[in-house]
């Protein structure tokens, strides 16, 4: 059936029960431009690449024409923002419908920028350019590191202007994700749904994302079981490529284990804990150190939203749920232990590993070493030129790394492939980011930026030409991002 390319689409977010969404048309703007294109993501998903570069493309994601099959809609949700719970919804998001995939995979297309929706409140419902790019660049750096993650498929300028402390170039990014089900949206559920309501969107989400739970005696306590599982690996993960989210509300966790919500996000360069990027984030609530246990509060807050289906007896619900919060630490921890182990090069697992992993990044952390080229120079058995490198603790460190290198089976050339496929040579650094956002928004020029996406999409592999990009900034000053 989907031979054909082209618009596929469904709207199975629809037929879940009126509480959970608005129907709302996306608000025509005055001279849509499209900027970027993601021509391979288009084509994986069965999309016509021809049609959508042309002025049909830009006009569909300007949200000035409703591409054939869609049924627009913003959707309703809640969220706790730094800890704080609120009523929200997509307040400046319209999705369009499901893209059926040639493979026969079900993937929300939604436009973010397109205007008011009845959960803006104050907001105008609309994005600025450079955000817009920055999530486009992060989203598909992430994608290629192969961490899970929503997608960019294109950006389009509105031709107007919208007004933040100045007055920005308006924009709308289409993004593609396996669905925007958030804790978010089951908390909405529990709070102002009735147990029918919240076993609907169970229901729907268990179709959607784990349908072989359906089977299983107590479905709903295994999809909280498969979350906290997703979750777990996810933020295993970032912490992994040191990446930190920046606003890891409630709202902006999903049930799919995607990454979402690319605002005031960056990458770790000197390698420090207690690294915050964030404008807002004063507390350091959504410091690198903290993500794995704000995962684990974020999913007890999903757990709670689920206790009316979980079991007729509220203690047996509240009992059921706590044993499997209790065990997201621990599958975490087991998750990023692996990583740290495959970027260190070991096949098999020590008990001293744990001690041999904290202690490099003890010395990493004292000689303020840059965590993604610390790793790099391991796996090429070099030595950097910094205080790190020549410092009796590294040089102690080192010789009992060699000492455990020695002890597994595994070749040197298994091991180096290894620790290459696990530490990239280019992760999005902050000031080639800034660059190439500059050079498009300021003078509309795009090559900086697809040189950037160029070396991006390949970030494992270790070539004389990747190496301009994995450099840090020297400069000294604290990067610091703001929510688009
Ligand atoms: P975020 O911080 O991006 O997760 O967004 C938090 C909430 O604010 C969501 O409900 C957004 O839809 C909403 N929001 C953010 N920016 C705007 C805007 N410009 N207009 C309307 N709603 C917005
Ligand atoms: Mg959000
Ligand atoms: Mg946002």
């Amino acid at each position: 059936t989907s031979e054909k390319k082209g618009w596929n689409l469904e709207n199975s977010y629809a037929e879940l029960p009126p509480l959970f969404f608005s129907n709302i048309l996306p608000t025509p703007v005055s001279e849509p431009k499209l900027v970027i294109f993601n021509d391979q993501l288009a084509a994986s998903i069965g999309l016509d690449r021809e049609q959508l570069q042309s002025e049909e493309g830009a006009a569909i994601f300007a949200g000035n024409k409703t591409p054939k099959g869609a049924a627009p809609l913003a959707q309703a949700y809640a969220g706790h923002q730094f800890g704080y719970f609120n009523r929200l919804g997509d307040g400046r998001a319209i999705l369009l419908g499901e893209q059926i995939t040639p493979k026969g995979k079900r993937i929300d297309v939604q436009l973010k920028g397109p205007g008011r929706t009845p959960y803006s409140r104050g907001g105008d419902g609309r994005a600025s350019l450079g955000p817009m790019l920055r999530e486009y660049i992060i989203s598909e750096a992430m994608y290629a590191l192969g961490i899970p993650t929503t997608r960019s498929l294109a950006v389009v300028t509105t031709g107007e202007s919208i007004i933040r402390e100045k007055e920005l170039p308006g924009a709308i990014l289409t993004r593609v994700a396996s669905s925007h089900l958030r804790v978010g949206t089951f908390q909405y559920a529990a709070n102002w749904g009735t147990v029918d309501e919240i076993r609907s969107l169970a229901d729907y989400t268990i179709t959607r994302h784990y349908p072989e739970l359906k089977t299983k005696e107590n479905p709903y306590l295994c999809l909280l079981q498969e979350v906290i599982k997703q979750q777990a690996s996810l933020i295993a993960k970032w912490q992994l490529v040191g990446f930190i989210h920046g606003v890891m509300n409630t709202d902006n966790m999903t049930i799919s284990g995607e990454t979402i919500d690319y605002g005031p996000c960056a990458f770790m360069d000197v390698y420090d804990p207690e690294t915050v990027f964030s404008s807002i984030d004063r507390e350091g609530r959504y410091s690198y150190s903290n993500q794995p246990s704000i995962g684990g509060w974020n999913l007890a807050r999903f757990a709670e939203s689920l206790l009316s289906l979980l079991a007729d007896d509220e203690k047996k619900a509240l009992e059921l749920a706590q044993t499997e919060i209790s065990a997201y630490g621990p599958i975490y921890y087991a998750n990023w232990l692996n990583g740290m182990r495959r970027k260190l090069g070991l096949f098999n697992a020590e008990t001293e590993d744990e001690e041999l992993i904290s202690n490099l990044l003890k010395i990493m952390e004292k000689y303020r070493a840059d965590y993604t080229n610390v790793f790099v120079a391991l796996t090429f058995a070099e030595q950097e030129d910094t205080p790190m490198f020549k410092s009796l603790e590294f040089t102690q460190w080192h010789k009992l790394w060699q000492e455990r290198l020695g002890r597994q089976k595994e070749s040197k050339e298994e091991r180096t492939q290894l620790m290459k496929n696990n530490n990239p040579a280019v992760i999005p650094r902050n000031h080639r980011v800034e660059e190439a956002l500059e050079a498009a928004v300021e003078q509309g020029d795009y090559s900086i930026m697809k040189r950037l996406l160029d070396a991006l999409s390949k970030p494992y592999e270790h070539t004389d030409k990747q190496i301009e990009y994995a450099q840090p900034s020297k400069e000294t000053a604290p990067y610091r991002t703001y929510c688009g």
